[in-house]
């Protein structure tokens, strides 16, 4: 039996947009969105604004009953104290942040974060209730170095999610380093045969039962022409979008992936 997930689309806006552009994208997004309800009426939504746009893009989706999810692009592995500049999934959570992104490639190279912490930050996330959006893919080296294009991400997920228990709502997403913001997107055969070893990965970790329910996104380099060739492959239910979520246009596009 194919079991149903529900596909998320999911706007990475990395370090971009300020707390009053957020409020007017958001707001934006929504309304284009509406026109067309009966298009997406199944697909999740979701943004990743900066921590300092949280707080409005809370108080926007609140005021205008708004059908879009929020979450952070990081979060601490502590729950408080001396870890200046940190912030923790307390405060996410308490912000009514659904998701949080963990182990995103840039995280990953450009602050040195490892399995172990991403390890301990899903596991922050777990304890404040968020979904850890865990993100895992190879480099152009490690994929050119291996004749198992999954290796490196099926790696990478048994370390993140390695003390999560079965039944736990998790997202996974499948984002090659090589396009990444670079629009060499993987072919929809590519994502597809690593995101179906990953699901064999969630299977032999959390078991059967929970593989199935768990969302596994493609991202890098997902744009309006080639998001439905990616959707329509039986393993992907979603994408993480960077580059493409910062324009209204393109974003909606990518939500209306079947019109
Ligand atoms: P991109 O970024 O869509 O700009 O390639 C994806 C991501 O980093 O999540």
């Amino acid at each position: 039996m194919v079991a149903s997930r529900t596909p998320l689309m999911a706007g990475n806006w990395k370090m971009n947009f300020n707390h009053l552009q957020a409020i007017a994208f958001v707001q934006k997004l929504a309304w284009t969105l509406k026109d067309v309800k009966h298009d997406f009426d199944d697909v999740e939504v979701a943004v990743f604004p900066p921590f300092t746009d949280i707080r409005s893009v809370q108080t926007i989706t609140q005021a205008d009953n708004l059908d879009v999810a929020y979450g952070a692009q990081d979060l601490s592995e502590h729950d408080s104290g001396a870890y200046t500049g940190d912030i923790s999934g307390d405060f996410i959570a308490t912000l009514g942040a659904r998701y949080v992104l963990v182990g995103h490639s840039e995280r990953r190279t450009i602050h040195g974060e490892g399995d172990d912490v991403c390890r301990a930050k899903v596991n922050a996330a777990l304890r404040h209730g968020l979904v850890p959006v865990l993100c895992v893919g190879e480099s152009l080296e490690e994929r050119e170095a291996t004749s198992n294009p999954a290796e490196v991400s099926i790696a990478q997920l048994k370390a993140g999610l390695a003390d999560v228990k079965p039944g736990t709502d998790i997202v996974i997403a499948y984002e090659p380093v090589w396009a990444i913001g670079t629009g060499k997107v993987a072919t929809a055969e590519q994502a597809q045969e690593v995101c179906a070893a990953l699901r064999v990965a969630l299977a032999e970790q959390l078991g059967d039962e929970t593989a199935a329910a768990t969302r596994i996104l493609y991202g890098g380099s997902v744009k309006p022409d080639n998001v439905a060739s990616i959707m329509r492959e039986p393993d992907i239910d979603g994408a993480l979008v960077g580059g493409a979520s910062l324009s209204i246009e393109d974003f909606s596009s990518i939500i209306r992936y079947r019109s």
